[in-house]
């Protein structure tokens, strides 16, 4: 007999005759009542063993983790919470589960501890919910961007372009470890490690994405990028997901209102979809809150918080007014920055960013037209000749959530600027063409998907929210 989904059991709109599913035992209670899980929702849906008629051998056997088939009828149910429950006729156990070693018992556990199980913490419940919401917000990057027109484009994995050029890179080679190409003076050639290239894992699809922007139009990256970070932050990994959209003919204030829209859309689609799972994570998070001191409290339930990006626009603030702000500015009574800004020019922390966002202007911010100096080599130099067009959308609880900026369409400009930087014109032969052949202006943004899941799961560490984190000194499996 096939089997329903316990989701599409327990919205049904009558008790039903005859009725099977299949899923992992989450608690059994009383040797009568398992509470069924089968990942297609946050809800387990009850059902009632007929504990006279089943064997004392199989009664046992219905244990935490657990896979188990029952069939039986939907009748409705009298305990609280739930509309309907499984009266089971039939049992059988698919999978043993040693209920002893099983280290997701339903008792509550640390996140660090469900890290180091990254493969059996999705069967909790936080993360089952946590990574419904991921693919549902994943379904609804693709959503906007099609239905916009954009082309969905696969940028490379393996590139010999480094977009950031922050050195953050896995080097790629084809070639035996213990047999690498040596330099004159014995240290490994890098540069021949590829099959005779240099190569190493994408940054960004960005340069890549351009050249396709250049004859599609509007186009969308959305893959995994690769930084070798050796920071241990709670907002970043050494393999993440980026969505990476990029249109000709855009300015970067067109720039701005697509990232504040595309964002706006996808919270708002997921908020739509996902209801029983926010809600279940918003109630997971007040717990929490529940611990802290009321200070450290935030003001926002997790909905509440995701509404408020919905109904208002991002704050718009260029560099300069942001550095006007935080000179004037102390985080609260007593304390200063860790980092005080004295100086125009100087790049913002994270304190800073927090600042703006969460103290400030109680909103997200978009700030844009950062110095030249701190921001990447392909941002269009503004006609002030020391501001280039780029913007960063800053968001409560993560700070820089995008990085995006209006390119350097100007092929003299651009060269001038790979000069001085030290960018061999060489290696980017292939992006300078997009600027020699029809070269227009055209902006687009990067967004790291999982400090967007973050946002809207209301987790705190990025590592909770991709299915197996890689972090430094962790890539277990
Ligand atoms: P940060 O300042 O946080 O290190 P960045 O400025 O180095 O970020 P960009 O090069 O602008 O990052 O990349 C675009 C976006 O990709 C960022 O806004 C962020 O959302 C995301 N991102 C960057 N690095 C990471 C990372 N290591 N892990 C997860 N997401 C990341
Ligand atoms: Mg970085
Ligand atoms: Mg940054
Ligand atoms: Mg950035």
């Amino acid at each position: 007999m096939k089997h329903t989904k316990v989701k599409d059991l327990l919205n049904s709109t009558q008790t039903l005759h005859e009725v099977n599913a299949k899923g992992w035992v989450r608690t059994f209670r009383n040797n009568q009542f398992i509470a069924l899980n089968d990942g297609s929702t946050i809800h387990n849906i009850q059902c009632v063993v007929d504990f006279e008629n089943t064997p004392e051998a199989t009664l046992k056997r219905i244990t935490t983790g657990a896979a188990v088939s029952v069939t039986g009828t939907l009748v409705e149910s009298k305990g609280a919470g739930q509309k309907f429950e499984i009266q089971v006729s039939k049992l059988e156990i698919l999978g043993d589960s040693d209920a002893e070693k099983f280290p997701m018992q339903p008792k509550k556990h640390s996140l660090e501890f469900l890290r180091e199980n990254a493969h059996l913490r999705v069967r909790t419940n936080a993360f089952g919910a946590i990574m419904r919401v991921r693919s549902v917000l994943a379904f609804a990057v693709h959503q906007y961007f099609q239905e916009k027109g954009f082309v969905y484009v696969n940028t490379p994995v393996i590139t010999g372009a480094d977009a950031e050029g922050a050195g953050e890179m896995f080097q790629v080679t084809s070639l035996p470890l213990d047999n690498l190409p040596k330099t004159e003076d014995g240290a490994i050639d890098y540069k021949k490690d590829f099959f005779g290239k240099h190569t190493n894992l994408t940054v960004s699809g960005q340069l890549e994405g351009e050249a396709f922007a250049m004859a599609l139009g509007q186009i969308y990256t959305f893959g995994p990028t690769f930084r070798a970070e050796n920071s241990n932050t709670s907002r970043h990994l050494a393999e993440f997901w980026m969505i990476e959209p990029e249109v000709a003919f855009n300015d970067l204030h067109d720039n701005m209102d697509l990232a504040e829209d595309f964002i706006q859309y996808v919270i708002k689609y997921t908020v739509d979809k996902c209801a029983d799972d926010l809600k279940f994570l918003e109630g997971r998070l007040l717990e929490e809150e529940k611990s802290k001191p009321q200070a450290e409290r935030s003001e926002m339930a997790l909905l509440e918080k995701l509404n408020f990006v919905l109904e208002n626009n991002f704050k718009r603030v260029s560099y300069t007014e942001a550095i006007d702000i935080l000179k004037n500015s102390t985080p609260n009574k007593k304390k200063k920055f860790n980092y005080i800004i004295e100086e125009w020019g100087a790049d913002l922390q994270s304190e800073h960013e927090r600042f703006l966002v969460e103290k400030h202007f109680k909103s997200p911010v978009i700030v844009y037209d950062y110095p030249a100096n701190i921001k990447s080599f392909y941002m269009r130099l503004n006609e002030d000749g020391k501001t280039v067009g780029a913007m960063d959308i800053l968001f409560p609880g993560i700070g820089e959530i995008v990085g995006g900026s209006q390119r350097e369409e100007r092929l003299d400009v651009l060269l001038e600027k790979m000069k001085v930087i030290g960018i061999d014109e060489e290696e980017l032969w292939w992006y300078l063409d997009t600027r020699r052949f029809g070269s227009a202006i055209h902006s687009g943004f990067g967004l790291g998907f999982e400090r967007l899941v973050l946002f809207v799961t209301g987790m705190t560490n990025i590592r909770d929210v991709i299915p197996f984190p890689r972090t430094p000194g962790s890539a277990e499996f």
